[in-house]
């Protein structure tokens, strides 16, 4: 069964001060035996285009090991924000968007917000939103209008509300079908109670931080879970719902 980690990231962060070098990211997977990991670069990128040329490198470089994720701030003339998400899904194949509710100050419902959603529905592909650290652009519950927006697109929440709004997180699952959830940062209960709430097949094994990998990887050990639950939280829904090839 393969490991898939849903949130990984690349390169240099102005917002929240850190930096992953491909190095990282080459020492993580085999530390940690995660077999496809999908990269976006970090929301205080300074040149955001950049980063999604070095993860298009770093996936042809190891094919069917990582995958792109295309992060731009949307507070920009809606023209260029599609241009450069189109250039990622269309020319260098990333698989997702992200929608990044802190890190580049968007509110889900704002109107900027909605060029990403339109860009994901065109594209064909699922939107990641960060969620729970950062209220009140980072509430879970502020995607459920847009996941019924949106109906066609799978809406990945980043972090599950980030422990303390996980519960809210699994309302706005529950009301809407094409809302996943990836559980870096969560707290093993909470992660354990959506996967048997929801089934795996709506929760997603991420790690966000390369040195977060092995403490997200102990918490799913932690809670015991087994054969097919555990198969599809750590690897199958995350391929199915981002596509990806096997490895
Ligand atoms: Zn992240």
């Amino acid at each position: 069964m393969a490991i898939v980690d849903s949130h990984a990231h690349l390169g240099p962060c102005r917002v929240f001060g850190l930096n992953n070098t491909v190095d990282m990211l080459l020492e993580y997977v085999e530390q940690n035996e995660i077999d496809q990991s999908v990269v976006q670069p970090f929301p205080g990128a300074p040149d955001p285009r950049k980063v999604h040329d070095d993860i298009a490198r770093l996936a042809s470089d190891h094919p069917r090991r990582f995958f792109g994720l295309a992060s731009m701030n949307p507070h920009t003339d809606p023209d260029v924000y599609f241009k450069e998400i189109e250039r990622c899904v269309r020319e260098l194949n990333f698989v997702a968007v992200k929608l990044h509710t802190i890190g580049h100050a968007v509110s889900p419902l704002s109107q900027d917000a909605d060029a990403v959603f339109q860009a994901a529905r065109d594209l064909g592909v699922p939107i990641m939103v960060h969620t729970g650290t950062g209220i009140p652009f980072a509430s879970p519950a502020l995607v459920i209008p847009k996941a019924r927006e949106y109906p066609s697109v799978p809406i990945i929440l980043a972090h599950a509300g980030y422990a303390i709004y996980t519960m809210d997180a699994y309302v706005t699952a529950t009301e809407c079908p094409n809302v996943y959830l990836e559980t870096s940062w969560c707290t093993p209960h909470v992660i354990k109670f959506v996967i048997d709430k929801l089934g795996a097949d709506r929760v997603m094994f991420g790690s966000d931080l390369c040195v977060n990998a092995p403490v997200e990887m102990a918490k799913a050990r932690a809670i015991g879970l087994e054969g097919e639950q555990k198969d599809k939280y750590l690897g199958i829904t995350a391929a199915k719902v981002y596509k990806l090839p096997d490895p």
